[in-house]
């Protein structure tokens, strides 16, 4: 049995005739949308507001950032000091790396 195929026609079709779903584009919509719901909801377990600034990647996407809540430097990450719950980036709560510390000794990262 014969199946259809829409080069029987004659002509092919043109690839800009076609509706186009790219890998790379949809997954970049999906990883928009769920990056803000994640953020919602990192936002509202947090008794603290830490804003977000998004910043442009070189393919166009979106990259997000911490605004510490101290110095407001873009961080990636934000620690909660162990004492005093204190929130902000390294260098506000003065915290050092481990490997930093005990140089030349390998440690496991806990962090
Ligand atoms: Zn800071």
């Amino acid at each position: 049995m014969k199946t259809f195929n829409p080069n029987d026609l004659g002509e092919k079709m043109l690839v800009e005739d076609c509706q186009k779903i790219n890998i790379t584009t949809y997954i970049r919509q999906a990883k928009a949308k769920l990056k803000g719901v994640l953020l919602t909801a990192e936002l509202e377990m947090s008794d603290q507001i830490i804003e977000l600034t998004p910043s442009k990647t070189a393919f166009n996407g979106l990259r997000y950032w911490f605004k510490c809540p101290k110095c407001s430097e873009r961080v990636g990450t934000l620690f909660v000091h162990p004492l005093n719950s204190e929130i902000g980036c390294r260098k506000c709560l003065n915290l050092e790396y481990r490997s930093r510390r005990y140089k030349g000794m390998l440690v496991d990262h806990l962090l």
